[in-house]
């Protein structure tokens, strides 16, 4: 119940890439046949992935991860195209808030933080207003979906207005890509990022997109691959893995969402049947992340325990972002929605392989916790 962090590798990809793994080994950049035939790998998943997202195969750029990806993007707008301001909100993924942070303590940049409401929805007048006060280079980074409460922005809305003030629209599309359509044909917008272990995919691969009429440099700089825009040996394995995960993502997708919105809709009923108080943060109407639900329980004693006793009792969950759980800091997310830190949330997130009976097995569970205990 945890696959807003990790997804378990589908075992169509795990074929591909095995098989690729026994049958193929040259260096991409290598010209003799071995080489030809691993470059040939990678331009087959960059045309495939490019076809999904209705964008130019030019226009992806691997990386090694959503990470990469968002510092790419954020650091090159800044480096490269003259950004002077960045505009975002203070409940981004860390691979964006803090690289923020980093340019803005190195004096780069001026920041400027657009408000979100309670549930944290992006207020897109605020952004306007931000957008007329100043038409300075500016970039605007705001996730299509976070990870942790599930709210979304109108990537078409976002980019239709930063393109009317001239600002340069980044979106961390982490969490959505591989769960929803996404037409980079009809939104006006200048980076997405993409990891490929959110839906299914290997770890340590993903890409920018970067769009065709904006001109960046390398953010590593070395050899001439990724079309001298990224240096280092390509992860063939990766890239293959990651454009059959999407393959299989955009080919059983209405099925998928269907399930997975089932799946939560009725760990939302359960929840509110069998444990009294309990609330939810974030988005939870049709029109969230419908892969992540963020729980407020009561009260207890011993919240600060809440997660590890549940990880005992058998269940994966998380108290906020992956990148962060295993050490002791709050969310800055539930901070930024001004969410009171004293009942524990619980971010539950859901995948294809999950099912009703392992939500009633998780709510049985957790209604046990809640019970008052017989001594
Ligand atoms: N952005 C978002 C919204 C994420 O959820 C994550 C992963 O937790 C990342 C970026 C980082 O991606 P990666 O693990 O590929 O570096």
């Amino acid at each position: 119940m945890d696959n807003a962090a990790t997804t378990p590798m589908d075992e169509e990809v795990v074929n591909e890439m095995a098989n690729l793994m026994r049958n193929s080994f040259g260096n991409p950049s290598s010209i003799h046949a071995l080489g030809r035939e691993a470059r040939t790998h990678i331009e087959k998943s960059r045309k495939k992935i490019a076809e999904y997202l209705s964008c130019s195969p030019a226009e992806i750029f691997f990386t090694s991860g959503g990470t990469e990806a968002d510092n790419m993007a954020i650091r090159c707008a800044v480096e490269d195209m003259g950004v002077k301001r960045i505009i975002t909100t203070t409940i981004e993924h860390h691979a964006v808030s803090h690289t923020v942070e980093d340019l803005w303590h190195k004096n780069r940049i001026r920041i400027q933080f657009v408000n979100v409401n309670v549930q944290g929805h992006v207020d897109v007048h605020h952004l306007e207003t931000l957008l007329q006060e100043d038409d300075g280079p500016t970039l605007v980074s705001l996730m299509h979906a976070n990870n942790e409460i599930a709210t979304m922005i109108d990537l078409l809305t976002v980019g239709t207005l930063c393109r009317k003030y001239n600002a340069y629209f980044h979106s961390d599309t982490v969490q959505t890509m591989g769960h929803y359509t996404i037409n980079l044909k009809e939104i006006p917008i200048d980076f997405v990022t993409c990891s490929a272990h959110k839906f299914h995919g290997p770890k340590g691969i993903g890409f920018l997109y970067i769009n065709s009429h904006v001109k960046i440099k390398p953010l590593i700089t070395g050899g001439s691959q990724e079309r001298n825009m990224r240096a280092g040996t390509e992860n063939i394995y990766g890239i293959v893995g990651l454009a059959k995960a999407m393959e299989v993502a955009y080919r059983d997708l209405p099925a998928h969402q269907q399930h997975i919105t089932e799946v939560k809709n009725y760990m939302i009923k359960k929840l509110r049947e069998e444990i009294p108080g309990v609330d939810f943060n974030g988005d939870i109407s049709d029109k969230s992340l419908y892969t992540v639900l963020n729980v407020k329980f009561p009260t207890t004693p011993d919240s600060e325990m809440f997660l590890m006793k549940l990880d005992i009792l058998g269940i994966c969950a998380s108290g906020g972002s992956a990148c962060s759980s295993g050490s002791n800091v709050g969310s800055h997310v539930l901070a930024g929605i001004k969410c009171a830190g004293d009942r524990p949330s619980i971010r539950f997130s859901f995948s294809k392989y999950n099912t009703k009976e392992e939500v009633d097995k998780v709510v049985n569970v957790l209604k046990g916790m809640f019970e008052p205990q017989v001594v």
